[in-house]
């Protein structure tokens, strides 16, 4: 019998305890004979599978064997007691991750140099810099919440061609993957959140959901799912695909426009205008608010999925938290984000901690936002009665009437 197996990717330091919650295969009362990688695992080149002696489920497998299948990678299977059932035997499938050592170099960098600008610069003597390196980092956060996740991802809402031109100029500026990557990975997160296939699966730890993913090569199911994610919609978007389309030298205009924007027109600005330092605008505005900006987009990743409560969902892995909606202009209510994706808000509440929500009222009250999904307040309230952990704020604690008649 061919078993099909999910891979887990871990570092030599990996937690066991993820490993374990990243179970695998359950034998059951089948005789494996053959195990078969998924398709884009290093090891299926050619599409070999890789042969292991016969087992059956009464077979108590080694605690460790070693299969070479290729000279960079090292493969071990282990069986491992399940936990749940006492009865079955789980496989768990291990490899190393490779390393993408030019992203670990530049975003080492990046936090070095950043935080070299923060120890030398005297900032606060300089309060023009700091209205102007916060304005762009609105902007670019703007350009993320509002135009990458909010309008490209999510399609939670329609913008009229001058907002949708101001979005990807934005968004541009911000400085991250291209849209069509982002897009694609979001929705991908959203699908198969916490597990093989989310890009950054926060089972793996604070540190890989946050920055580590963009350290190393994904998970193959993060490929494998990747596929199946229809993005078709985006490229019948003309102003979308003239984003996404090569250019000169076959480097997509959103490259050069991301180098212009993001980079050399924020750095230039300031000394040709006021006669501000080079030096200092580059460290204190172009890097301190790239990274700054990078870390806020990263802390939905991260914080937003580790730390906080569940007034909407208890049974998934996104909170609510506070201090993300600040940083992140509104994307910490990520509780409510993942009950409701379609919700243009994002969150229950548009208050100040939810910026994107306020610029979008301000942009439908000029018409150039229109069609805004909304969650109703019956259904939010109805959901958080029945799958919410009763921290919300109005309807957490409460039983309501028609309850009481049921029981
Ligand atoms: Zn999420
Ligand atoms: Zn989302």
């Amino acid at each position: 019998m061919n078993v099909e197996i999910v891979s887990v990717p871990v570092l030599r330091t990996y937690n066991k305890r993820f490993i374990r919650s990243g179970q695998i295969l359950k034998l059951m009362k089948v005789r494996v004979e053959k195990i078969y990688c998924r398709d884009l695992h290093p090891c299926t080149k050619n599409n070999k599978p890789i042969t292991m002696p016969p087992y059956s489920t009464t077979t108590v497998l080694d605690t460790k064997q070693t299969f070479e299948c290729t000279e960079s990678m090292k493969n071990v299977i282990h069986s491992v007691d399940n936990k749940y059932s006492g009865k079955h035997k789980f496989l768990i499938w291990e490899f190393e991750t490779t390393l993408i050592w030019t992203n670990i170099i530049a975003i080492t960098l990046l936090h070095l140099l950043t935080l070299y600008a923060f120890l030398i610069y005297p900032y606060f003597e300089k309060p023009g810099l700091i209205i102007y390196g916060t304005i762009l980092g609105w902007m670019g956060g703007f350009g993320v919440t509002a135009g990458a996740h909010r309008y490209f991802t999510h399609k939670s809402y329609k913008a009229k061609l001058p907002l949708k031109l101001m979005l990807l100029f934005c968004y541009t500026l911000a400085g991250q993957n291209s849209l069509k990557d982002w897009v694609r990975d979001h929705r991908v997160h959203h699908k198969f959140s916490e597990t093989d296939a989310d890009p950054h699966n926060s089972r793996r730890g604070f540190f890989f959901a946050h920055v580590g993913w963009l350290m190393m090569k994904k998970h193959p199911e993060v490929i494998r799912k990747g596929r199946q994610v229809d993005c078709s919609d985006l490229f019948e978007d003309p102003v979308f695909a003239f984003h996404q389309s090569f250019s000169y030298k076959k480097i997509t205009h959103f490259l050069w426009l991301k180098l212009l924007f993001c980079f050399v027109l924020p750095t230039i600005i300031p000394p040709l205008t006021w006669g501000e330092s080079w030096t200092f605008t580059f460290l204190a505005i172009t890097v301190t608010r790239y990274t700054l900006n990078l870390n806020c987009t990263w802390l939905v990743n991260s914080a937003a999925h580790l730390w906080g409560n569940k007034p909407y969902d208890k049974g998934i892995y996104p909170v609510e938290n506070l201090m993300v909606s600040f940083c992140a202009m509104g994307e910490g209510y990520h509780n409510y984000h993942h009950t409701f994706p379609w919700d243009y808000r994002t969150g229950e509440l548009s208050g100040f901690l939810n910026m994107t929500s306020c610029l979008l009222g301000i942009f439908k009250r000029i018409g150039w936002a229109y069609d805004m999904k909304t969650a109703s307040a019956d259904l939010v309230k109805k959901v958080i009665e029945n799958k919410g952990d009763g921290s919300h704020y109005k309807w957490g604690q409460e039983v309501s009437e028609e309850n009481d008649n049921k029981t």
